[in-house]
C-alpha cells in the first residue's frame, strides 16, 4: 500500500457503562463479577436498563452518513440482553467480533475458563451475526500468552488487544516495544513478532512518549488532539486503530452516581464525543476499514 494511504481500523466495544466501573468506583472487576447481584443493585432487575440501545443507534446512523463500516466487539452477555441490537448491527453491514462472555480479565479466568466463556460467546454471536466471529478483543485489554493458541483453535484470525504503550495503571506491561502496525505475534509473547497464524492489530500510542492514545476514553479525558496527533503520526507508516464505546456518546447514566473519579472518567461523554468521532471520520475519509479487512481475513 502506498505511503499515506494506510488505513484506520475503526471499532466499537459494545459494552455497558458499568463494564468499566472499575475506573469510577474502584471496584476491581477483573475479579469474576456477580453480574446478577450488580444488576439487582443498579436496576432492581435481572437485566440492565437499556441505556446501550440509543447511543448504539446514534453511532450506526453516524457510520451510515459517513458510509463506513466498523467492527463491533460484543460480549456474550450483552448479546443475550440485546439480541435484536446485535442482529441490527450485522444487518447494517458491520462486522461482529467477540469480546468474551463476561467483562473479566483473562488472567483471572485461566485458559480453561477463558476457552469455555469464548465458546459460549461464539455460540450466541454466530446465529445473530450470520457467521462465526473471526476477531477478538480482550476485556480491559488484558492478554495472557496462552490465549493466542486458544483463539487459533477456535478459528479466530486476528486479535486487537495490544496497545503499544508504556504501562498505565498496571496494564500494558511489556508492550511498549510491540510493532506499531499489524503483525503475526509470537506464541510466547503477543507483543513480539513471531510465527503465530493469528494477526495482531495493535492500538496506537502518542509518538515519543508512547502513552495509550487510540481509545475514546483517552480522547475524552486528555483531549481530541491527543488522539488525532497520534493517529495522524502512526498512519504515516502503516495501518492504525481507534476504538470507543457506545456509553461514551451517551449522557452520563444516573445509576453511575457522582464521584470525583466519575467526574473525570465521564468527562466529555455525550454530544462532545459524538462530535469527536464525526471529526475523526471526516479527517480519515476513504481510509476507514473494519478489523477484518485490516487483518486481510
Ligand atoms: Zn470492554
Amino acid at each position: 500500500m502506498p505511503a499515506g494511504r494506510h488505513r484506520l481500523v475503526l471499532s466499537v466495544d459494545l459494552d455497558e457503562w458499568f463494564h468499566s466501573r472499575r475506573w469510577t468506583d474502584g471496584v476491581q472487576t477483573q475479579a469474576i463479577p456477580d453480574m446478577a447481584a450488580l444488576l439487582r443493585r443498579l436496576y432492581g432487575s435481572d437485566r440492565p436498563g437499556g441505556e446501550l440501545v440509543a447511543p448504539t443507534r446514534a453511532l450506526l446512523d453516524l457510520f451510515d452518513r459517513h458510509q463506513v463500516k466498523c467492527t463491533f466487539f460484543v460480549l456474550g452477555e450483552v448479546a443475550e440482553w440485546y439480541p435484536d441490537l446485535v442482529r441490527e448491527i450485522a444487518a447494517r453491514g458491520h462486522e461482529i467480533g467477540c469480546h468474551g462472555f463476561h467483562h473479566v480479565d483473562m488472567t483471572v479466568l485461566g485458559p480453561d475458563q477463558f476457552a469455555a466463556q469464548l465458546d459460549r460467546a461464539v455460540s450466541i454471536l454466530t446465529p445473530l451475526a450470520g457467521r462465526a466471529p473471526i476477531g477478538y478483543r480482550a476485556p480491559n485489554l488484558v492478554y495472557a500468552p496462552w490465549a493466542t493458541r486458544v483463539l487459533e483453535s477456535r478459528g479466530f484470525a486476528y486479535d486487537t488487544t495490544v496497545c503499544v504503550s508504556r504501562p498505565i495503571g498496571g496494564k500494558y506491561k511489556g508492550w511498549a516495544n510491540a510493532p506499531h502496525h499489524p503483525y503475526h505475534p509470537s506464541y510466547d509473547d503477543v507483543s513480539k513478532p513471531g510465527d503465530a497464524r493469528l494477526v495482531e492489530l495493535p492500538l496506537p500510542s502518542f509518538p515519543g512518549i508512547k502513552l495509550s492514545a487510540g481509545s475514546g476514553i483517552l480522547t475524552r479525558v486528555i483531549g481530541y488532539h491527543w488522539t488525532m496527533t497520534s493517529l495522524r503520526y502512526r498512519i504515516r507508516s502503516g495501518d492504525t486503530g481507534f476504538y470507543f464505546h457506545p456509553w461514551e456518546v451517551a449522557e452520563r447514566p444516573a445509576a453511575a452516581g457522582r464521584t470525583w473519579r466519575g467526574a473525570l472518567f465521564y468527562r466529555h461523554t455525550g454530544r462532545w464525543m459524538l462530535g469527536a468521532v464525526d471529526r475523526i471520520l471526516t479527517h480519515f475519509r476513504g481510509r476507514v476499514v473494519t478489523a477484518r479487512e485490516a487483518a486481510g481475513a
